[in-house]
């Protein structure tokens, strides 16, 4: 593809960024390989919605500018861990998606298996551990996880997505957050209930099959449980999620990947939740007293009906 061709894809994706809410105001960058083997990326401070073809810098792949005015993205770094690490990857896009970003504030993974199509095409989505932006840290953290994932979440941060060229990098972004969406809308109604386990697997191993993704979990398509973090499995319906509700910091070496955190309410008993409403009522400005009888009986009340319903 001739660089003219690459520097319009840039620019009009980096646009429907902006339009889709998927960043604001100078967040985010966006790069692609050149024919030549540089890459060509947003400079630093340019406003995603505004793009024109002054604010595209190219870069080799050690990082120094070739050509352009201004300075390259300040997560430089980061765009290229992704290339070094993954040879298929010609596109990066990183924006800051505002669902899928709270998710990782309220400390709620969305590394989960629930809508069929998601598992199909991205897998599960992981969140990197917090590493401060634009620092080598960050890139490296991310350029370990990409190869095994085409859509990464940093924690308080945004989304890394990779692509065989932009739109494919663009999709991956806005499935993700279409996926928050539901994920979020489905938790205010009440829960999200993943898929059973093995229907995941099924679906991860035909999707890695018929639409790739990064090599290395394609080669595990054959494998039991296919690429799914094992942690996924455990939290899909199988009656074993962690007691604490929050899935264990690391598995093994991915000690810097939160793979799931499993909304889980920890088991809970009447007198636990009324303890716990007392509390809270005696934080609300009635000093150590106890609520008022009637306030104690609707307590009890709600509560009983809480347990028929859960
Ligand atoms: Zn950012």
């Amino acid at each position: 593809m001739a660089e003219q061709h690459i520097r319009q894809e840039i620019i009009a994706f980096a646009r429907r960024c902006y339009e889709r809410d998927l960043l604001v105001a100078l967040d985010g960058n966006l790069s692609a390989l050149l024919p030549s083997g540089e890459v060509l990326c947003t400079r630093a401070g340019c406003h995603k919605g505004l793009l024109t073809d002054d604010d595209l810098v190219v870069i080799d792949r050690k990082g120094n500018k070739v050509r352009g005015n201004g300075d390259p993205t300040s997560e430089m770094a980061m765009h290229l861990a992704c290339y070094d690490a993954r040879p298929d990857v010609r596109a990066v896009v990183h924006a800051h998606p505002p669902i899928s970003v709270a998710f990782t504030v309220a400390g709620v993974s969305m590394a989960r298996c629930v809508l069929p199509e998601v598992v199909l095409t991205l897998g599960t989505i992981p969140t990197l551990d917090y590493r401060t932006t634009g620092t080598e840290d960050l890139a490296h953290v991310v350029g370990r996880h990409i190869v095994h994932h085409d859509a990464v979440l940093m924690d308080r941060h945004g989304a890394v997505c990779v692509g065989g060229d932009l739109l494919e990098a663009f999709c991956r972004l806005e499935i993700m957050e279409h996926t928050a969406l539901i994920t979020k809308t489905a938790r205010d109604m009440g829960r999200v209930q993943e898929l059973a386990a093995d229907e995941a697997v099924k679906l991860r191993a035909m999707g890695l099959r018929r639409y790739g993704g990064p090599p290395s979990a394609v080669a595990k398509a054959g494998d039991p449980g296919a690429d799914l973090p094992a942690v996924c499995l455990a939290c899909s319906g199988c009656g074993n999620p962690s007691p604490t509700g929050i899935g264990p910091a690391g598995v093994g070496a991915r000690a810097d990947l939160r793979l799931a955190r499993v909304a889980v309410r920890s088991p809970f008993t009447l007198e636990a939740a009324l303890t716990e409403a007392r509390r809270f009522v005696g934080d609300a400005g009635t000093a150590e007293s106890s609520p008022a009888p009637e306030l104690e009986t609707a307590i009890v009340s709600e509560v009983l009906r809480a347990l028929k319903d859960a």
